[in-house]
């Protein structure tokens, strides 16, 4: 049988997906837990647990400085996940995979790294209003330091990037791009192939922050061109403390170490240090091996679903929850581009957030509320902070039942 658009919700079995996944099954408050913090962070699937697990009752061990079994057996699965995730993203080389804490780190690495080599006074970076705190501050930080400006692409009211104030922001001083793929906050999925040909059409390299994408829609890196990429393994059903920077075999081969220590060197004396080649240049001292052996598993996981399935799925969820949540009176979502992703903000009139997101927590349903560490994104709508539902590909439509009746107690509380 092939598989047409049309019937890949249908043998997607999400009640089966859901067995994967222990922390699920578990009561709140005496109620089945809703979970709908997936923009935080995912829940993870036995296979990802139980890799960890066996890690470190069969395989613990430091990777590549011993001769020994346990060392072997230890590198040998510390380097598969990165092939994993090479032909996941499909980069040309396992060199371009660099292993990082997380997407927060991926970015202070090319700030600190790419960006105090080349940018200098008087030069200018480009973001946009809707990027994550950790992809506006290392830029700002590298700024302050070089004298050089930061320069915001502006968003329209449905939370979309105004292409043609991007294009009128590049100038000759322009020398580097940062932009997310899709926000935390809104939902956004931005046109970033296209931000990514207008930036390269002038000659700037550009990092996307993929943190809220890899796990949504597919990345293909060679097919975007993007120079950097970066996301987390915890947004991806894998460990915390893990990620990845994505990063073009020439542009990393340039670039300066960001930290020094153990494992990035070739050889020492107190003369000369001359450094590893990639990726071990950029991963000093003794990383997260169960993180990085966990997030192999945690692909092969997402992998055995497919992205086409879990998309397909997701967005069926979406337009289900914005259905619900639009005939909700005194209820705004917050973020409405016409291609969106996973996430629902929303406010309501005469509560506050916080409020929402308590009297949802007592009725077993985790939201986040607050900022979602996109200050300027709260300031461009003028409010303090938003409720957000954000969903992954083991939610179900009753969850949202169950989310939309919640609404209706917090406004039966505050009438
Ligand atoms: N960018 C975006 C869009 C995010 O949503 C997040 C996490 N909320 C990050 C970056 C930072 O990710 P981490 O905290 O895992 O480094």
């Amino acid at each position: 049988m092939t598989t047409t658009k049309e019937n890949i919700v249908s043998v997607f079995n999400v009640e089966e997906v859901r067995k994967d996944f222990p922390i699920l099954s578990k009561k709140v408050y005496g109620k089945p837990l809703v979970y709908l913090d997936n923009a935080a962070t995912s829940q993870k699937p036995q296979s990802v647990i139980d890799t960890i697990d066996r890690y470190y009752t069969e395989l613990n061990s430091n990777i590549h400085r011993g001769v020994h079994f346990l060392s072997q057996a230890a590198t040998n699965e510390y380097e598969n996940s990165r092939v994993k995730i090479k032909n996941f993203i499909n980069a040309v080389s396992h060199k371009e995979i660099i292993f990082v804490r997380g997407a927060t780190e991926g970015v202070n690495l090319v700030a600190n790294s790419y960006g105090r080599k080349n940018i200098k006074e008087g030069d200018e970076i480009i973001i946009s209003t809707m990027e994550h705190h950790s992809n506006i501050v290392p830029w700002q930080m590298l700024c302050e330091e070089k004298n050089a400006k930061l320069r915001v692409i502006p968003i329209n009211d449905d939370g979309e990037i105004i292409i043609d104030e991007f294009k009128k922001l590049i100038n000759e001083k322009t020398k580097f791009i940062s932009v997310v793929h899709i926000s935390n906050s809104l939902g956004t999925v931005n046109p970033v192939k296209e931000i990514i040909e207008i930036a390269h059409s002038h000659n700037i390299p550009i990092l996307i922050d993929g943190a809220q994408a890899i796990h949504h829609v597919k990345v293909d890196v060679q097919e975007l061109d993007c120079d950097f990429y970066v996301f987390s393994g915890h947004k991806i059903y894998g460990p915390t403390g893990i990620g990845v920077l994505y990063g073009k075999e020439k542009l990393l081969e340039e670039m300066p170490p960001f930290m020094g220590g153990g494992d990035m060197i070739a050889s020492v004396t107190f003369e000369k240090t001359t450094y590893n080649e990639l990726p071990y240049k950029f991963e000093a001292g003794t990383p997260n091996i169960e993180g990085t052996i966990g997030l192999g598993a945690a692909i092969d996981y997402f992998s055995s679903i497919g992205i086409d399935k879990i998309s397909a799925y997701e967005k069926e969820l979406l337009v289900y929850a914005t259905e619900k949540l639009k005939t909700i009176n005194g209820l705004t979502i917050i973020g409405n581009a016409k291609n969106k992703s996973g996430v629902l903000s929303f406010v309501l009139d005469g509560v506050h957030p916080h409020d929402i997101g308590t009297i949802l927590d007592y009725e077993g349903v985790a939201v986040r509320t607050g900022h979602h560490c996109t200050q300027p994104v709260m300031k461009r709508y003028n409010i303090p902070a938003t409720a957000r539902a954000s969903f992954a590909f083991y939610n179900t439509k009753e969850e949202i039942d169950i989310l939309e009746k919640a609404i209706y107690k917090v406004i039966e509380v505050f009438k």
